[in-house]
């Protein structure tokens, strides 16, 4: 027997209206890409939004088209979010510091119809345009006396609004069709499509609202430093919608001075970031002497929280709550918030359980798992793939048949090697993936290596990640020479320079005779990084002089 209550599809186009009628004059605080302020009530933001999804239902688009944006944290971004999905279309952001060629293939595989950029990304939107044949049109999100020079068929933001009525009746259609579209680092192959729902979405923000989580509360001020363009910025600017907090927006202005100045100015109570955004921040303010109050509550995820992150948080007087997901997961998956008998633990033990992962959040379920798939136990010892399911957990990718990343009973392999301990908090110990994560942004060792061992002095190259105080990780050569060789750094940094991004090349790199490897000749990584991993290695030879 059903139950007889009403069946209200969960869509995105009903929080932003939710916010705009129960908190009209809370505030969206936005930096423009002139250091500016922009400043709205929720109600204002609604209107604009509504006159956005006119504009866009003038354009050339069909429901379910993919609606590209090459954008920071800022308010036109921000109705994006909302108008996009709202009007039936799918939110596409891209990471605009990828590799051109990467952009040029997340693009052509989502079909990306119209592609909205900040115009500061004007000169990347030029290279990256003759190699989109499926696009319609380009829109910078800017005034008209912004627009770029050299684009004739652009069009503005602004105009497209300008002309259009700030009333629109969001259609009601399946909670379940698509809102939004990230794609998957892609260290190993292509970047993989993931492809939100409106119901994930909303239920992916009520989740992260609940008490003793992110727990976003009306009266609150959120500042989302996690950018737009990765993972719907964890999802805050639903949540701070969804209960009527006001959200800080700080544009391209993500260095210490540029944060701490809109901590102050704007009164924020809560960050989300990754670990390095927070050591810029905790640098320049303790450098200048400066208290990070009101700011009480750090959200902390993307890599694993350093234990000086925390302590440093804790010496001016915030909390922080390590959160653990990936792009695949919405992102929210676990969050390490202890409970109240954990409060009589001795000092360290509590610094254990917060350096953990955390626990799941009520809707996700976890597990992990042995090479032959079996579970395994929660000891806080044993060690296997972490595994996970629920209604924000992505059930495939779009336009890809793999289903590697699936098992035959429906969970999702995270690739993640994690324990977990009796009381459900899990902690990640290693990646199965070999990536780098530096500063947030993946640096793929297997290009590294690549580019090495191209050098004839090379016989064999092996790239691990060290630690790295502010970096959380950066990238380490482990190099076998070939016989009668030598190479010095500056001479593989010349080398490896002209083929990858310059924030990839590793500082530093040791000269070892061999590398050990597994019985398949695969290079064993996690040994080497037990050995090699530290931050300051004695044998370590610098790459510039
Ligand atoms: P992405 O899909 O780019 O967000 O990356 C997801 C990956 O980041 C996860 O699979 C983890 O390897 C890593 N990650 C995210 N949060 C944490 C965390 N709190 N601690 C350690 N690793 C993390």
């Amino acid at each position: 027997m059903h139950g007889l209550m009403m069946d209200a599809p969960l869509l995105i186009s009903g929080i932003l209206e939710y916010a705009a009628k129960y908190h009209r004059d809370t505030e969206i605080v936005s930096r423009n890409e002139d250091s500016s302020l922009n400043r709205y009530g929720y109600a204002e933001a609604a209107q604009r939004t509504r006159k956005l999804a006119n504009a866009l239902s003038r354009l050339n688009v069909t429901a379910g088209d993919r609606i590209s944006t090459l954008a920071w944290n800022n308010h036109r971004h921000f109705e994006m979010y909302f108008g996009v999905p709202g009007v039936g279309l799918v939110l596409h952001t891209v990471n605009p510091r990828l590799f051109p060629e990467q952009l040029v293939f997340i693009l052509n595989d989502a079909q990306s119809r119209y592609l909205f950029a900040d115009a500061c990304f004007a000169p990347l939107v030029k290279g990256l345009r003759p190699h989109l044949p499926q696009l319609r049109g380009v829109v910078f999100m800017c005034d008209r006396a912004h627009m770029p020079e050299g684009f004739p068929d652009a069009l503005c933001y602004e105009d497209l609004l300008a002309p259009e009525s700030d009333l629109y009746d969001w259609p009601q259609f399946d909670e379940r069709m698509a809102s939004g579209m990230c794609y998957t680092s892609g260290t190993t192959g292509n970047p993989k499509g993931v492809l939100y729902s409106h119901r994930s979405t909303v239920l992916h923000a009520m989740g992260v609202n609940q008490p003793g989580l992110f727990g976003i509360a009306p009266g609150e001020c959120v500042l989302p430093v996690v950018p737009m363009f990765h993972v719907n910025a964890w999802c805050v600017p639903y949540a701070a919608a969804q209960v009527g907090a006001k959200l800080v927006l700080p544009g391209p202005r993500l260095d210490g001075p540029g944060l701490l100045e809109v901590i102050h100015g704007e009164k924020v109570s809560i960050g989300a970031g990754v670990p390095t955004i927070w050591l810029n921040l905790l640098n320049h303010a303790d450098q200048a002497g400066q208290s990070i109050a009101p700011m009480s509550r750090v959200v902390i995820g993307g890599a694993a929280c350093p234990q000086t992150l925390i302590e440093r948080f804790n010496a001016h007087k915030a909390l922080t709550v390590h959160a653990w997901g990936m792009t695949e997961t919405s992102p929210l998956g676990s969050i390490s918030v202890l409970s109240d008998h954990h409060g009589s633990l001795p000092p360290a033990e509590r610094m254990k359980l917060q350096l953990k992962q955390g626990r799941a959040p009520f809707g996700i379920e976890m597990r992990i798992s042995g090479p032959d798939g079996k579970p395994l136990p929660w000891d806080g010892v044993s060690r296997g793939e972490l595994e996970v399911r629920g209604p924000w957990i992505a059930s495939g990718y779009y336009n890809n048949a793999d289903r590697s990343q699936f098992t035959a009973d429906g969970w999702f392999r995270t690739g993640d090697i994690s324990t977990i301990d009796a009381e459900g908090f899990m902690n990640i110990v290693d990646r199965s993936k070999d990536v780098i994560k530096s500063g947030g942004e993946w640096i793929s060792s297997i290009e590294l290596e690549n580019v090495a061992m191209s050098h004839p002095a090379v016989l064999e190259a092996a790239v691990i990640a060290r630690a790295d105080s502010r970096w959380s990780e950066r990238p380490r050569y482990l190099i076998v020479l070939r016989e009668g060789k030598t190479l010095s750094g500056p001479e593989l940094k010349a080398f490896i320079a002209p083929h990858v991004a310059s924030w990839w090349i590793p500082e530093d790199m040791i000269i070892v005779k061999e590398l050990p490897h597994t019985g398949t000749g695969k290079v064993m990584k996690a040994a080497l990084r037990e050995q090699y991993g530290a931050e300051v290695h004695p044998e370590a030879v610098k790459l510039t002089l």
